[in-house]
C-alpha cells in the first residue's frame, strides 16, 4: 500500500518557515480524519536571520490567499509601499546617475517598439519615465492605493517594505490562531532516517521525535535536513556574485517624515548600499566584497552614507551567494536560505521562498508514491529560477562603466554565465524579447531586463523599423499614460498620509 502524505512537519520559524506552513496550511485545511497536519518546529535559541525586508508584488497575493487583512499586516510590520527600485551611482558613479526599476510594465513589451517610441517621442525623459507610468517625479512619495480600495489592490503595481521581524510575529499568531498550524518550541538535534532513505523524524530536545510524511527545510543557513543530513551539495556561485558582507542599522525617522517609494539602492567602490523606509524608520545596510574592502573600509562607506543621523550599533552580516544542488530531495525540500541566498540586490530571496511554497502547496502528492515525480518537476524549474535570477542579478554589474577594480573584475568574461554573455552580445543588435525567457511565469520578465539594459545605458544598434500603425498604436498609449500618471499624481495620497504617523499607535484602517 502506498504511503499517505498526511503530516508534514516545517523545521525552522523564520520568514521561510511561517510563510510556508501558511501557504500549505491555507490551501489543505485539515479536514480532522483525511486532511493534512501541518507542524512547525521553532528554536528557542537560534534567532532568525532579521534581515529581509523588500518584496516583491508576489507578496499581496501570498498574504491575501493566507487570509491576512491588509491593514493589520501594514500596521503590524511597520510597512510602506515598494513601487520599485532606484539604483543611484550605479553606471558612472557621477552624482546625477540614477535610474528607477519600477514594478508597473511598460506601454508595451515590446523591446524595439519600445525603444523606439522612447527615442522618437520622448527621448529627453529616462526611458522608465517615458514608457512606465509609475516612474516621475510627480509621483514621488506618493501611495499606489486609495484608502477605500478593497485589501491588496491598488491603482499602481506595489510590494512592500516591512519589518522582518514583525512579519514572523503576525505569520506566526495567524497561523496558530486561524490555520490550525501546530508549533513545536523547540531545537531539532537529530535527522531520524528510515531504512529507505526517506526521514522518519526529527528528534527534538525535549518533545523527542517528531515523526513525518514529508519535511521542509527552513533551517536557515545551516540547511539542517537537506544540507546536514542528506549532504546535497551547496554550488557557490560568489564566482559570478562577488558580495560575501553586509553591515546593516536602522535610522529612527520622525511620524511627519517623508516616505520614499523605492528601495534606493546606491553604489559604492566595492558594492552597494540599500536605503528602505518603513514608517518608524529606514532600515540601512552596506553590501560588499571582502576580497575588495575590509570591514572597517565598509564601515566608513557606510556612517559616510547615513551622516550624522542618530542610528542603532553597526550589525555585520556574512553571508554566500549560491544555491543547493537541488532543493526536493526524497521526502525532504527545503525553502528559504536552506535552498540558498544570492545577494539581497533585487529583493529576489522572498519571492522565490512563496514561489516554493505555492508550488508545493499546488503540487502537493497526496502520497508518497508520487512524491519522486513532484520532485523532479521542481527541481527542474528552480534551478532554471536559480539560474535566471543570478543572470538578472550579474546584468546590474556588467553594464556599469565604473572604473574602480571590483567594477571592472564584474565585467571580466570569466565571471558572466554563459546565458548571459550569448544574451548581452545578441542585444547589441536588437533589443531583449519575450522569447528570451522560457518560463510564463518568469521571476524577472522581460520588463525587468528592459528597465535594468535601458536604464543602464545599452542601447542596440539596430533594430526592426516600425510598422506606422504601431507607432501610432504607442504613441496613443503614451498619451494615454500621461494622462493617468496626472490623475493618480493628484487623486492618489501621499505615502505618509496613508499609512500614518507611526503604525504602532495605529489608526490605519483601509
Ligand atoms: C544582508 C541580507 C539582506 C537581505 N535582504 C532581503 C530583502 O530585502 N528581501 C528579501 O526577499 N530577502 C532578503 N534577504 C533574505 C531573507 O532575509 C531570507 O531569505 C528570509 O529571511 C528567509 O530566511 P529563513 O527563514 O530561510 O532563515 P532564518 O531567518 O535564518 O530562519 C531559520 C529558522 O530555523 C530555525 N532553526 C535553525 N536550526 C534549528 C534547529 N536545530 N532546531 C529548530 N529550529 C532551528 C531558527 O530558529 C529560525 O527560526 C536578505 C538576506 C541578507 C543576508
Amino acid at each position: 500500500m502506498d504511503h499517505r502524505v498526511e503530516h508534514i512537519v516545517v523545521v525552522g520559524g523564520g520568514t521561510a518557515g511561517w510563510i510556508t506552513a501558511c501557504v500549505l496550511a491555507a490551501r489543505h485545511p485539515d479536514r480532522s480524519d483525511k486532511g493534512v497536519r501541518i507542524s512547525l518546529i521553532e528554536s528557542p535559541d537560534i534567532p532568525t536571520i532579521g534581515v529581509g525586508e523588500g518584496t516583491w508584488p508576489t507578496i499581496r497575493q501570498t498574504l491575501s490567499r493566507i487570509g491576512i487583512r491588509e491593514a493589520d499586516f501594514l500596521q503590524t510590520c511597520r510597512a510602506s509601499f515598494k513601487q520599485g527600485s532606484r539604483f543611484n551611482k550605479w553606471v558612472t558613479g557621477e552624482a546625477d546617475d540614477s535610474y528607477v526599476h519600477p514594478f508597473e510594465l511598460p506601454v508595451s513589451q515590446n523591446g524595439s517598439a519600445l525603444l523606439q517610441a522612447w527615442k522618437s517621442l520622448a527621448p529627453d525623459k529616462p526611458f522608465a519615465e517615458a514608457v512606465c507610468v509609475q516612474s516621475a517625479p510627480e509621483l514621488e512619495g506618493i501611495a499606489p492605493r486609495q484608502r477605500a480600495m478593497p485589501d491588496y489592490a491598488g491603482a499602481m503595481n506595489y510590494a512592500y517594505h516591512l519589518d522582518a521581524g514583525k512579519l514572523v510575529d503576525l505569520l506566526r499568531d495567524h497561523a496558530l490562531s486561524a490555520l490550525g498550524v501546530q508549533r513545536i518550541e523547540d531545537n531539532v538535534v537529530e535527522v531520524i532516517g528510515a531504512p529507505d532513505g526517506d526521514i522518519e523524524a526529527v528528534r527534538c530536545d525535549r518533545t523527542g521525535p517528531v515523526t513525518g510524511d514529508l519535511f521542509i527545510d527552513c533551517t536557515g543557513r545551516r540547511s539542517l535536513l537537506l544540507g546536514t543530513h542528506y549532504d546535497v551539495a551547496f554550488i557557490d556561485r560568489s564566482d559570478v556574485l562577488f558580495n560575501n558582507r553586509a553591515i546593516v542599522t536602522h535610522v529612527p525617522v520622525g511620524p511627519e517624515s517623508r516616505i520614499v517609494s523605492e528601495t534606493v539602492s546606491t553604489a559604492h567602490e566595492a558594492g552597494w548600499i540599500w536605503d528602505i523606509g518603513l514608517t518608524n524608520r529606514r532600515g540601512v545596510g552596506c553590501v560588499y566584497a571582502s576580497d575588495y574592502i575590509d570591514d572597517d573600509r565598509a564601515g566608513h562607506l557606510l556612517r559616510t552614507y547615513l551622516g550624522d543621523v542618530e542610528h542603532t550599533p553597526l550589525r555585520q552580516i556574512s553571508f554566500q551567494s549560491g544555491h543547493r544542488e537541488h532543493f526536493w530531495h526524497r521526502n525532504c525540500v527545503a525553502v528559504g536560505l536552506a535552498a540558498g541566498f544570492l545577494e539581497p540586490l533585487e529583493a529576489s530571496a522572498i519571492v522565490l521562498l512563496e514561489l516554493s511554497a505555492e508550488m508545493i502547496a499546488e503540487t502537493l502528492p497526496a502520497s508518497r508514491q508520487a512524491m519522486d515525480i513532484e520532485a523532479r518537476n521542481f527541481n527542474r524549474i528552480f534551478l532554471y529560477r536559480w539560474a535566471r535570477i543570478i543572470d538578472f542579478l550579474k546584468l546590474h554589474y556588467v553594464l556599469s562603466q565604473r572604473p574602480e577594480p571590483y567594477w571592472q573584475a564584474n565585467r571580466d568574461p570569466k565571471t558572466i554565465p554563459q546565458r548571459l554573455q550569448d544574451y548581452l552580445e545578441v542585444w547589441k543588435t536588437r533589443p531583449p524579447s519575450a522569447y528570451d525567457f522560457d518560463q510564463a511565469r518568469e521571476v524577472f520578465p522581460v520588463a525587468s531586463y528592459l528597465f535594468v539594459a535601458y536604464g543602464m545605458g545599452m542601447m542596440p544598434t539596430t533594430h526592426p523599423t516600425l510598422d506606422p500603425r504601431v507607432q501610432d498604436t504607442l504613441k496613443t498609449e503614451m498619451q494615454k499614460m500621461l494622462r493617468k500618471r496626472r490623475s493618480l499624481a493628484a487623486g492618489l495620497p501621499t505615502n505618509r498620509a496613508l499609512l500614518g504617523g507611526c503604525a504602532v499607535a495605529s489608526t490605519v484602517s483601509l
